[in-house]
């Protein structure tokens, strides 16, 4: 797969992209993530690439000239019209789901806006898929293009050592993940699960399925509608349903005492 990044700052991007993991993975061939500078395709002699908004107001604008040259010049490299991305905050926001399915592209473009954003009339040429990375902004698309990068990378076939470690993972089957441990066995007082030293793979996986459900219930029980869930995580479900409920119960009848 091919992942372009369209921005202001390559140098930004690449100090991310060139290191640990996705290094690892572009210098093996399994990614290719390439950072064109917009700035390269001004005709103004002083490399500008803002201006001041029509109307007035605060801050900057992105021109659409350099936009609409930089993603043309990617589509002539690569031969191909890559799925365009604009980053932006009134974007859909990210998820897996979406992330799983960007991975299946060969050729992916991230359009990073800066200053106060970009001229209008070059989203509407273009008509990128707009992703926010949640409801904030940032000074730059720079953080979320990465952000993008980085997830679909870690998808794709041999970027991470096994399949496993992104299946398992929070989010990927609308579950969060079961907490982990390493060495020490103990710190501070504290103890690893007892049941992750007995090598008995079944109980291991039962209580890491066990927990994980429990994180849901307690921290995003909005996910539970989407997960995949069979009769004995349903009835594991009730079963902490019904003990938070007799807690309440035994917490109310305390306070009356
Ligand atoms: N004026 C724009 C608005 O109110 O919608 C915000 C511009 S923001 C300061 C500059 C750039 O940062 C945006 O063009 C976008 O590329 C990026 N950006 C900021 N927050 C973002 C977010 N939450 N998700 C994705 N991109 C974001």
């Amino acid at each position: 797969m091919r992942i372009d990044i369209l921005t202001l700052f390559p140098e930004m991007c690449e100090a991310y992209t060139n290191e640990s993991i996705l290094g690892r993975a572009q210098r093996a061939g399994r990614v290719q993530i390439v950072c064109t500078d917009i700035r390269n395709y001004t005709k103004d002699k002083h490399r500008r690439v803002d201006d001041t908004p029509y109307g007035g107001g605060m801050g900057m604008i992105m021109q659409v000239e350099p936009v609409y040259d930089c993603y043309m010049d990617i589509c002539a490299q690569t031969g191909a019209k890559p799925h365009l991305i604009y980053l932006t905050p009134q974007g859909k926001t990210l998820t897996q789901q979406r992330v799983k399915e960007l991975a299946q592209l060969d050729n992916i473009a991230l359009l990073c806006g800066h200053y106060e954003g970009i001229d209008e009339r070059v989203i509407e040429e273009l008509q990128p898929e707009e992703i926010s990375v949640g409801d904030y902004v940032l000074t730059g698309g720079e953080l979320p293009a990465l952000i993008v990068a980085d997830a679909v990378s870690r998808m794709l076939p041999g970027v991470l050592s096994d399949d496993e470690c992104f299946t398992e993972e929070s989010h990927y089957n609308s579950l969060l993940e079961y907490p982990q441990y390493t060495r020490p066995f103990e710190w501070r007082g504290r103890q690893v699960p007892e049941v992750l030293l007995t090598g008995h793979h079944a109980n291991v996986e039962k209580w890491r399925r066990e927990q994980s459900l429990e994180r849901t219930l307690s921290r995003r029980p909005d996910m539970l509608f989407n997960a995949e869930l069979s009769k004995s995580d349903l009835d594991y479900l009730k079963q902490l349903k019904n003990n938070q409920a007799n807690s309440t119960e035994v917490f109310d009848s305390k306070e009356k005492q």
